[in-house]
């Protein structure tokens, strides 16, 4: 059976395989394309290059950027962006900057509530320069204060818990220009995280698509059958390109596996020559 999945995390970020353990785990989930999509950074593709062609697994290069919405987040995907694209290496960087202005707040925070953590062990967990809220979960995990990634968020990382601390975001419109000014097809990811109506939804594409969007990622771990009609519904009215993904991370969210979500995802094959095509348009 074959399908693809355009939304996957590796050690790069915030997911916790290289990029050739993922393409391992792909190509037993039956993946024949796949997208590396790390937060702000690109430095997982070459390795998924080289794994992919030794698999015959394509390898779509990515990046997914958050972007403020009110007071919460967009995510925006960039499929076959040009990765070594100087100027958008260089708002990445901004962007892993606002990391390391962010990360240390969140850790006096979790201080004060009287959890002992460092910095230099969460830097030293992640091994990379994109450092994310999950790595903190993960050194919180070790450390025995929580079960898991998800009570790390529930009680001290998410917007509104206990030590949250908002980061400096780009907006939508400067993510997506980011994107295509390095040649990219941004695509709006997991609009299940947009808290808004049917029709509140499908304006703000409409808006996006006014400032350079390309798509939305209809199929997605998890959302349900409704919405990914919901999805589907608004890309067809917006003639919007429809992509999906599993959004894997590995141990941060053990129940979302490569190519299959939480079991139930298949985002076709099909999905793809449509994106190509606007890629090189
Ligand atoms: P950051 O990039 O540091 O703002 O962290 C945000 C990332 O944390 C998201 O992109 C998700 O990958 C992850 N995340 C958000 N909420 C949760 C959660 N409840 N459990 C696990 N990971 C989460
Ligand atoms: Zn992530
Ligand atoms: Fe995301
Ligand atoms: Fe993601």
């Amino acid at each position: 059976m074959s399908r693809i999945d355009l939304h996957l995390h590796t050690t790069h970020s915030d997911g916790s395989l290289p990029p050739a353990d993922v393409l391992t785990l792909a190509g037993k989930s039956g993946v024949t394309a796949l997208a590396i999509t790390d937060h702000d950074i690109v430095g997982g593709i070459p390795e998924a290059m080289d794994v992919g062609e030794r698999l015959g697994i394509e390898v779509i290069p990515g990046v997914e950027i958050s972007s403020r919405y009110g007071d919460g987040e967009l995510h925006i995907l960039g499929y076959f962006i040009d990765w070594k694209d100087a100027e958008l290496n260089r708002r990445l960087a901004t962007l892993r900057n606002s990391r390391h202005d962010r990360n240390p707040r969140i850790i006096e925070k979790l201080n004060e509530l009287g959890l002992a953590v460092t910095y230099d062990e969460v830097r030293a967990l992640a091994g990379t320069e994109s450092v994310g809220r999950p790595h903190i979960a993960r050194v919180l995990m070790s450390k025995g204060y929580v079960a898991s990634a998800k009570e790390a968020f529930d009680r001290y990382l998410s917007e509104g818990a206990a030590a949250y601390v908002p980061r400096d975001l780009p907006a939508p419109a400067e993510a997506i220009t980011w994107i295509r000014a390095a040649r990219g097809v941004a695509v709006l990811a997991h609009p299940t995280w947009v808290k808004e109506s049917a029709e509140g939804l499908y304006r703000l594409c409409d808006k996006l698509k006014g400032e350079g969007l390309g798509g939305i990622e209809v199929h997605y771990s998890t959302h349900t059958a409704q919405q990914t009609a919901e999805y589907l519904n608004i890309a067809k009215r917006l003639d919007l390109l429809v992509t999906g993904g599993s959004d894997f991370h590995g141990l941060t969210k053990p129940d979302i596996e490569v190519g299959v979500g939480r079991g139930g995802l298949k985002v076709p094959e099909q999905l793809l020559g449509p994106l190509k095509k606007a890629a090189f348009a």
